[in-house]
């Protein structure tokens, strides 16, 4: 029996394929959907791996996006454990790790991204730590409770949420980063400043300009060597240093990836089509074209998670819808809650104000082209996101003395 045209199948089991599966039940799907994912759990939330799993306010139970009994009860096949090795576009089959082919009518890449590794001697000693998967966050979990000296490398947010976590843990902590601060390439200087004044004001010693060439130790890792020949003692080593897509399938099946713009990922259009009509991309993997940025944007974060996840199973049902709202990410670090509405493709290329306190970190920062705003930040002030995202996506001029002035509601600015 050949592929009914109904059968969805999802490779990947995270965040994006949850919500595939959700949002087909929601929406009245009766086809079969089935879920492949290479590890072990059912579909889980990743935010809190670097926050709450590791300061011990939340527990693997309360990672999971269903209760064990959803998937079943919505007749969604999940085959955990299972890792997807090719796609036969020809017959429209999955061909899993066993050898069985899994029949697709529609196919939802959703397989997310992996660590980067870093490629210096020492790299397998024990207390080298990457960050992707629960067993990682509760492995750094009790590596943190024991720690005394942590070595951080990559400022990115799993370095900065590492190294909150690993201070509030009482270690002391180090974050060996490129450039002069971390984040700068996201936030530009000003406000990665921000960043780096509420880390050294916890603790955090911050290194610029740090180039790891070898990890020492014989056995356990006791420290990292940088390029200007000094070494930091370290008995806990965390690297975070980026991911790359997941896209060695879709590019052995002759799917669009990478190339000019598109940040390595597999190119869809607005509605997450590939260029095979039976087969959609969606999440971390996806480099998506965006018509109100007029370009492709690949985006790693839980927001787009959801919302790519939900809109994949839409345009799988054939609905012509889009979803091009500005990206949205947040981050917890010791008392600063943050939230980033916008895509900042070069920061240096805007101009930012602020309304607010910045040295008693309760603002909301502007980055302005001209006099639009292109993206948002609220720190420790809270239920603006969704006015900032109206002032971004309405593309109006604003009035600049207005914008800064926390006295005048942001949907009147
Ligand atoms: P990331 O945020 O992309 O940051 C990677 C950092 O590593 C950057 O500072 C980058 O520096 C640096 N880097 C890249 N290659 C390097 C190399 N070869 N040697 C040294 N440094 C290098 O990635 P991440 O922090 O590893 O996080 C992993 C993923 O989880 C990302 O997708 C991230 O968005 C996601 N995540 C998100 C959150 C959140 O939204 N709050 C929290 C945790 C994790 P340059 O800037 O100079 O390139």
């Amino acid at each position: 029996m050949g592929p009914s045209t109904t059968d969805v199948v999802v490779v990947g089991a995270g965040l994006t394929a949850a919500l595939v599966a959700e949002t087909l039940r929601d929406r009245g799907h009766a086809g079969r959907i089935t879920l492949v994912g290479e590890e072990v759990h059912r579909p889980y939330e990743r935010p809190p791996l670097s926050k709450g799993v590791l300061t011990g306010t939340a527990d693997r139970e309360t990672l999971f996006v269903h209760e064990p009994g959803w998937y079943p009860s919505h007749g969604v096949e999940l085959l955990v454990g299972t890792t997807a090795v090719a796609i036969d576009r020809g017959s429209h089959q999955v061909v899993l790790d066993g050898g069985e082919r899994l029949p697709y009518g529609s196919l939802v890449l959703a397989t997310g991204a992996r660590p980067r590794v870093l490629a210096v001697p020492g790299g397998p000693l024990r207390g080298v730590h990457h960050l992707r998967r629960i067993e990682d966050a509760e492995r750094l979990r009790s590596a943190l409770a024991q720690a005394r000296r942590v070595a951080v490398i990559g400022g990115g947010w799993i370095g900065l949420e590492v190294a909150a976590a690993a201070r509030t843990a009482g270690a002391e902590v180090t974050v060996l980063h490129r450039g002069e601060l971390p984040l700068e390439r996201v936030l530009g200087t000003e406000l990665a400043r921000l960043f780096a004044d509420l880390h050294r004001e916890n603790g955090v010693v911050l290194r610029p300009q740090s180039q790891v060439v070898g990890l020492a130790g014989a056995g356990a890792v006791t420290g990292v060597a940088l390029a200007d020949g000094t070494s930091i003692d370290a008995d806990v080593v965390v690297v975070g240093i980026g991911v790359e897509p997941s896209t060695d399938l879709a590019r052995a099946a002759g799917l669009a990836v990478g190339g000019p713009g598109t940040d390595q990922g597999i190119v869809v259009d607005e509605h997450l089509r590939t260029v095979d009509p039976h087969i959609w991309a969606a999440g971390d993997v996806a480099s998506s074209f965006s018509p109100r940025l007029g370009r492709y944007r690949r985006v790693e974060h839980w927001e787009n998670a959801r919302r790519q996840g939900a809109l994949a199973a839409r345009s799988v049902l054939g609905e012509d819808v889009i979803d091009d709202r500005p990206s949205f990410v947040f981050t917890d670090q010791f008392d600063l809650g943050m939230e980033l509405t916008g895509d900042l493709d070069d920061p240096a290329r805007t101009r930012v104000v602020v309304r607010g306190d910045v040295p008693g970190r309760e603002l909301v920062a502007f980055w302005l082209d001209g006099d639009r705003v292109v993206a948002g930040m609220n720190v420790n002030v809270w239920d603006v996101a969704g006015q900032v995202e109206e002032l971004i996506v309405s593309g109006r001029a604003v009035d600049e003395s207005r914008l800064v002035d926390p006295a005048i509601p942001l949907e009147q600015v």
